[in-house]
């Protein structure tokens, strides 16, 4: 090591590594018991993985969006904020298309499935899941009695092993899809179940209505994180990718790209998978290191059409599409109620998002419309404007909805999400035993890690006032003028 720890640009009680939900959270906690805090964020905006965007005169939402009963910490901390709720779009029927044959179907209705025995069988499955789920604690599924068992195996290999039909396996899969961004072999068997223990059940995770998609956030669910960063009155530096982490003497030095906080403590906040792109002094060991290469981020690219009109409702229909063919096999009416124009959302995902990802946008434009008219009708080709994040290539993202716990991770690598590494503690969605990998997950995490270090670090670390004006310039302009959008 080259670089003495008091040759730090600045001092802080505690540096925070991401500006999305959790890092903002974390910084607000502990701001508001008087630690001196500093956030460095890599990219230009804060918010992570919830992104807005303008497009066509309306805000379309590219990143994290829903939430629903049981997320009681992210609907708190929006109130707080002033960032107001309003319910999804729900009335009407839903497109359903299955080998070749569309149909709809009420929101209170059966699914057509072209078997009808699919739909029991379907049931049956996500009712095995959640008995399953039972024996599984969700703050520690490895203590699970049976978890080598568990964790040995993936979702696929779970669903071979029960007789289904074609139809019910490709609701099956898409169930999978819609809610890991990946397919059912990428995933954990053990680390669904530990999902399905911590939110009540298999099917809650993707219906509409009383599940995790019941209600969005007025402005978008970014806004709670331009709030959060307003509120930290320019202790957070913007464009400063979080490079090297040096422990030594009882403190950290953290090395970004625009500064060098020196700090009693570091809560890093980037997903798993990208914890291993910053450099540990000294290393990390085997069974925090292998976590960082064993929780790969899920697929997903997010489509968005803004049309005149949600079009869509004239004929009953609710913008919702489920189906077995693509690009984009599951949509949704993502308008906002002030807003007179209508958007369709579209998730491509999984492996059909690595594959269309490598495609021209013009190309997957076309035949994301092209799907939208299938489901809509004509009128669907007629946009507004288009939008779309394909997040596995975003730098400092690598990938959504989240990180995916593969077979064999949560055994050997699982308390690895949280446990702190001398004066390096760990959040972010996917460290949460409730909710993990969604929002509310994120803002649990922030409060969790910033707990411990203020328990750990209680008496320890001297308060200093943070030198934010050595630190930056630009990043707070940016904030000033609210310069939190893309495009
Ligand atoms: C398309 C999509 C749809 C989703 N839908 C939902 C939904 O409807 N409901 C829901 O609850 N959740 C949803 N999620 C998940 C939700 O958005 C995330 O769980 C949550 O926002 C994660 O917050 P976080 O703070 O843990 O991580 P992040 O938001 O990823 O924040 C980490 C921050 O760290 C920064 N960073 C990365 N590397 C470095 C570095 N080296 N130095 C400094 N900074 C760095 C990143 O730029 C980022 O700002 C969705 C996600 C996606 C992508």
């Amino acid at each position: 090591m080259n670089r003495s720890l008091s040759r730090g640009d600045t001092a802080v009680d505690v540096v925070i590594v991401g500006a999305g939900l959790a890092g903002l959270t974390a910084a607000r906690e502990l701001e508001s018991a008087g630690a001196a805090v500093l956030v460095i964020e890599a990219q230009d905006r804060v918010g992570g993985r919830t992104m807005a965007r303008r497009v066509a005169g309306t805000t379309v939402e590219l990143g994290g969006q829903w939430i629903g009963p049981g997320q009681r910490r992210i609907g708190a901390l929006a109130r707080d904020l002033g960032v107001e709720t309003f319910p999804t779009h729900l009335p009407g029927r839903t497109v359903f298309c299955e080998g070749g044959r569309r149909s709809e179907y009420e929101e209170d209705g059966e699914i057509p499935f072209s078997d009808p025995a699919a739909l029991r069988e379907v049931e049956e499955a996500f009712g095995a899941l959640g008995k399953l789920a039972r024996g599984v604690p969700a703050d520690a599924p490895w203590r699970a009695k049976n978890a080598a068992e568990l964790d040995g195996q993936t979702l696929e290999t779970w669903k071979l092993g029960h007789e289904l039909s074609s139809g019910a396996r490709f609701y099956f899969d898409l169930a999978v899809e819609s809610l890991y961004a990946c397919e059912p072999r990428d995933v954990s068997l053990l680390g669904v179940l530990a999902d399905v223990a911590s939110s009540g059940s298999f099917e809650g995770l993707f219906e509409i209505e009383a599940s995790a998609e019941e209600y969005r956030f007025v402005g978008g669910a970014q806004e709670i994180s331009v709030r959060l960063a307003e509120g930290l009155e320019g202790r957070v530096v913007l464009d400063s990718p979080a490079r090297r982490i040096v422990q030594e003497g009882g403190a950290v030095l953290v090395e970004s790209v625009r500064a060098s906080v020196r700090a009693g403590a570091v809560i890093v906040t980037v997903p798993p998978a990208l914890r291993g792109r910053i450099e540990y002094v000294p290393a990390l060991g085997p069974r925090h290191d292998g976590l960082s290469q064993r929780m790969p981020m899920g697929a997903v690219i997010k489509c968005h059409a803004v049309y005149g009109t949600p079009f869509w409702r004239e004929t009953g229909l609710n913008g919702r599409a489920e189906s077995d063919t693509g690009p984009c096999k599951v949509t949704c009416d993502n308008s906002f109620p002030e807003d007179s124009v209508g958007v369709l959302t579209g998730f491509i995902l999984g492996s059909d998002a690595r594959e269309w990802g490598r495609r021209e946008r013009g190309e997957r434009e076309e035949a994301v419309l092209e799907c939208f008219a299938r489901y809509f009708g004509e009128k669907a080709l007629d946009t507004l404007g288009y939008a779309e994040t394909d997040w596995g290539a975003e730098v400092y993202s690598r990938g959504g909805y989240a990180g995916v716990p593969t077979p064999g991770m949560l055994l050997d690598h699982g308390p690895a999400l949280q446990e702190p590494v001398g004066r390096i503690y760990w959040a972010g969605a996917e460290t949460s035993s409730e909710w993990s990998g969604y929002m509310e997950g994120a803002v649990e995490s922030g409060e969790r890690a910033a707990r411990e270090v203020l328990s750990d670090l209680s008496g320890v670390v001297p308060r200093r006032e943070a030198p934010v004006s050595d630190v930056d310039d630009l990043s707070q302009r940016k904030l000033a003028q609210g310069y939190t959008h893309r495009g």
